[in-house]
């Protein structure tokens, strides 16, 4: 049987073109490699296991004042939202031999803001609008096809052998890095093409978080808003990640690079990083409860070797990502392609908007 569109990946991107396939009628299933929804979108419990409540391993902000269309879509799934903290004092690290220095924060602008809950709310409840009978996990693409009318995908499925599907229509909603580099094409796109696919750097992917949770905010009570900037490391930026319920943490973005990251090894880095927020926040700081790290760099349903190096924010032009036979049938969605704003969470909503506007015409269901 022949769907009317597959949509690949179930990233924020995926998701938001699901929820509008189903609402514009059209017959869609949704393949999703990992064995979880959200893609670059991870909360964690203490446990590292998606969870609710959770802290935000991928990520945390969205800026409502120059995101309309994600404030929108938050604003119509229910969501409540809260301010990064931000009340209290930073902190800077200049030299390892120097104590940290303590300053007045300046007036965060635009207001950071992160969602209850976790991030992964987003990605939760657009799920909830998604059928199951047309969301499938553990369902990696691998190869596509010009096939008569339509596109063969090829699926590897962890609970059985490669598997075809048909569709009318594909929307591939996964940055076009990865896209490029695992994912076969026949007939071959165009060479043009396909470098741009591989030099569109995958937003944050060479990165790492490290969060260290506590059973109190004690940084707060010292009149310190959890936030610290440091050139000692081995984390460069820190922030307060305590949960709208409470939930006391610290995160910080790891500065030293993907390569050194996976030679020294997550228990040398973690120790590390207790070492620095003692340093910085007390001694108080060295004994969390539970401690999280994720290295996206590492993880190969994000980042390609490529994304080892950190690259340049991406600037989005007119130029059209898909071209020649494969134009009719092919849609990019995910985050990078945004026209607006590519990389971001908000890119992804937009990104999916243009993609199912553009399907939902082809398909004459309605839509541009
Ligand atoms: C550490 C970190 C911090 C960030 N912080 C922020 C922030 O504060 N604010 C912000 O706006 N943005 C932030 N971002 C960026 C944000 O996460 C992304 O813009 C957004 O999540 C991208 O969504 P997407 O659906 O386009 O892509 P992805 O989330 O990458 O989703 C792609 C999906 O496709 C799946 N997939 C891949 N290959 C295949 C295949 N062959 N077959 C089937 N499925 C496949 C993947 O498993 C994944 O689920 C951050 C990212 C990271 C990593």
């Amino acid at each position: 049987m022949q769907n009317q569109v597959v949509v690949v990946g179930a990233g924020l991107a995926g998701l938001c073109a699901g929820r509008l396939l189903e609402a514009g009628g059209a017959d869609f299933v949704l393949l999703e490699a990992r064995d979880r929804i959200g893609g670059r979108i991870l909360s964690a419990g203490d446990d590292a296991k998606p969870g609710h409540d959770g802290f935000d391993l991928g990520p945390s902000w969205f800026w409502p004042a120059t995101q309309p269309a994600m404030s929108a879509l938050v604003a119509e799934l229910g969501l409540a939202v809260f301010p990064q903290n931000a009340h209290g004092d930073v902190m800077f690290e200049r030299m390892q031999q120097e104590p940290a220095q303590r300053y007045r924060a300046m007036e965060q602008e635009p207001q950071s803001m992160r969602l209850a809950g976790g991030t992964a709310m987003l990605t939760q409840t657009l799920a909830h609008v998604i059928p199951s009978r047309r969301l499938f996990m553990n369902a990696r693409v691998t190869a596509m096809s010009l096939d008569g009318d339509g596109v063969a995908l090829t699926v590897a499925r962890t609970d059985g052998g490669p598997e075809k599907i048909m569709a009318d229509q594909v929307i591939a909603a996964l940055p076009p890095r990865l896209l490029e580099a695992t994912i076969s094409f026949t007939p071959a796109l165009d060479k043009v093409v396909l470098r741009r696919w591989r030099d569109t750097p995958t937003w944050m992917a060479p990165h790492a978080k490290f969060f260290a949770l506590y059973d109190r905010s004690f940084w707060r009570e010292a009149g310190l808003s959890g936030a610290a900037q440091s050139m000692v490391g081995p984390m460069t930026e820190i922030h307060d990640a305590t949960t709208a319920s409470g939930a006391a943490a610290i995160f910080g973005f790891l500065g030293v690079g993907a390569a050194q990251r996976a030679a020294l090894g997550e228990a040398a880095l973690v120790a590390a990083c207790l070492d620095q927020l003692a340093r910085i926040f007390g001694k108080e700081a060295r004994t969390p409860r539970a401690t999280l790290f994720k290295d996206w760099a590492s993880d190969p349903l994000t980042a390609v070797p490529a994304d080892a190096a950190l690259g340049n924010h991406i600037v989005p032009d007119g130029r059209a990502w898909v071209t020649g036979p494969w134009r009719e049938r092919l849609v990019l969605a995910g985050s990078e392609t945004s026209s607006t704003v590519p990389g971001y969470l908000a890119g992804a909503v937009e990104a999916a908007e243009r993609a199912v506007a553009e399907i939902l015409h082809r398909l004459r269901l309605g839509g541009a």
